[in-house]
């Protein structure tokens, strides 16, 4: 019979873009659905970045670059990294793949085999559990409610922790809960880890300058572990820059070596020319990064506001990235019109049809009491979307 493979068969589709996508078609059919659904800011992307691209083409930059990047791109980030975070990395154990997406990816592909375990903590990003299907390892998923700042600690990784543990996936700031682990929290962590010296750290910090507690901190700056501490960023949250694709490893060199051959045989280096409006957007101004972190700690702010008078949310105060990620399990057993809301992926679905907002379950994050806005668009478009999700929800009895 045809049929896809095993491993696809057991992939589920990544439930953010499913609802972005869904939230468009009702767009297209002339509903009025504001999107808080996908993560990423409505912002263009900065002018001065735009004019390295233009003139990136005019200059023929239309060739294959190397496969893990232009080398002047690697060392605009080997700078950024020491300038930003203080951190010593060599060129070349940096590598550039189109977008963060799939840096996360190459690295779990390259470290994780059949029978190792990942340790992810909850609520986690779509993504990396489905990737850690692909790479036939196991899940170890580590639950971290709103009542711990949907931050786990020292003592939940230690239980986690087993002979089969390959690797763990930090983010912070998070998606999807917006939490950031504070330098100290990170230490306990890393003191667990030191204990552990076979466990690879993934440390996604694609959020790094959506920071809303003032320095950014990496569990990279941590020397009895930095020698397998993989970070992942890239452009398309900081720069407003999601659809030029662009994200990088900074990561121990036998990593980046396997992720440089795995990269040469599937995609091989990123756009030349996105490539070199990111190397613009790190050796340019950051003031462009400053203002739009300014506005969305304004909508932040907002957001919370707003989120606390919609009765039955339990709400936290993100500290990072663009994401409000409130308990709505008080309206589960609700109905509307024989319509029975079972979960967040209900609830979702509900707000969308009945409210016309478009936001994400949190089931899809691991956290299904939970549910998404992605609050990176206008003050206007939150102000009227979490009113119609408050007229919505008050029709649930
Ligand atoms: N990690 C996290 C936590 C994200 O939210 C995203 C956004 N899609 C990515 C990685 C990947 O970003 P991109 O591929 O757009 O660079
Ligand atoms: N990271 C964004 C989100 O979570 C973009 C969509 C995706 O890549 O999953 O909505």
């Amino acid at each position: 019979m045809l049929q896809v493979s095993e491993r696809l068969a057991a992939l589920s589709p990544s439930e953010t873009l499913a609802m972005s996508q869904k939230s468009n078609e009702l767009k297209a059919q002339g509903i009025d659905v504001i999107n808080l659904s996908v993560g990423e800011p409505d912002f263009f992307t900065p002018d001065h970045i735009k004019a390295a691209a233009h003139k990136a083409i005019d200059e023929n930059y239309s060739f294959y670059s190397p496969v893990p990047g232009y080398p002047a791109l690697k060392n605009a980030i080997v700078a950024k990294l020491k300038k930003e975070n203080n951190l010593d990395y060599k060129s070349e154990q940096i590598v550039c793949s189109n977008g963060g997406k799939q840096s996360v990816c190459n690295v779990i592909l390259s470290v994780v085999g059949p029978g190792d375990e990942v340790i992810v903590p909850a609520p986690y990003w779509v993504s990396y559990v489905e990737m850690v299907k692909l790479a036939e390892g196991t899940n170890v998923i580590v639950q971290a409610g709103i009542e711990q700042n949907f931050k786990i600690n020292a003592t939940q990784l230690e239980a986690a922790i087993t002979p089969k543990t390959k690797a763990i996936i930090l983010c912070s700031p998070s998606n999807p809960t917006g939490s950031v682990y504070s330098r100290d929290e990170l230490k306990a962590l890393a003191g667990v880890l030191e204990k552990h010296p076979e466990i690879i750290i993934i440390s996604d910090e694609i959020y790094e300058h959506i920071n809303y507690v003032g320095k950014h901190e990496s569990i990279a700056q941590f020397g009895n572990i930095q020698d397998r501490v993989v970070i992942i960023n890239g452009v398309s949250k900081g720069y407003a820059m999601t659809g030029w694709r662009i994200g990088w490893i900074a990561a121990p060199q036998w990593i980046a070596s396997a992720c440089n051959k795995l990269q040469g045989q599937y995609t091989s280096g990123p756009n030349s020319v996105a490539q070199k409006a990111a190397e613009a957007a790190y050796t340019g101004s950051q003031e462009c990064v400053e203002t739009m972190r300014t506005a969305f700690e304004r909508r932040r702010n907002l957001m919370v506001e707003l989120g606390k008078e919609i009765p039955g949310f339990r709400v936290n105060k993100p500290e990072g990235a663009f994401y409000l990620f409130p308990d709505c399990s008080s309206y589960f057993g609700k109905s509307y019109k024989n319509k029975k809301i079972e979960n967040s992926a209900d609830l979702a679905m509900y707000l969308l049809e009945e409210g016309h907002v478009a936001c994400v379950g949190g089931v899809a994050f691991g956290a299904p009491e939970c549910i998404r806005f992605s609050y990176a668009t206008s003050d206007k478009n939150l102000k009227e979307a979490m009113s119609r999700v408050k007229v919505a929800l008050a029709k649930l009895v």
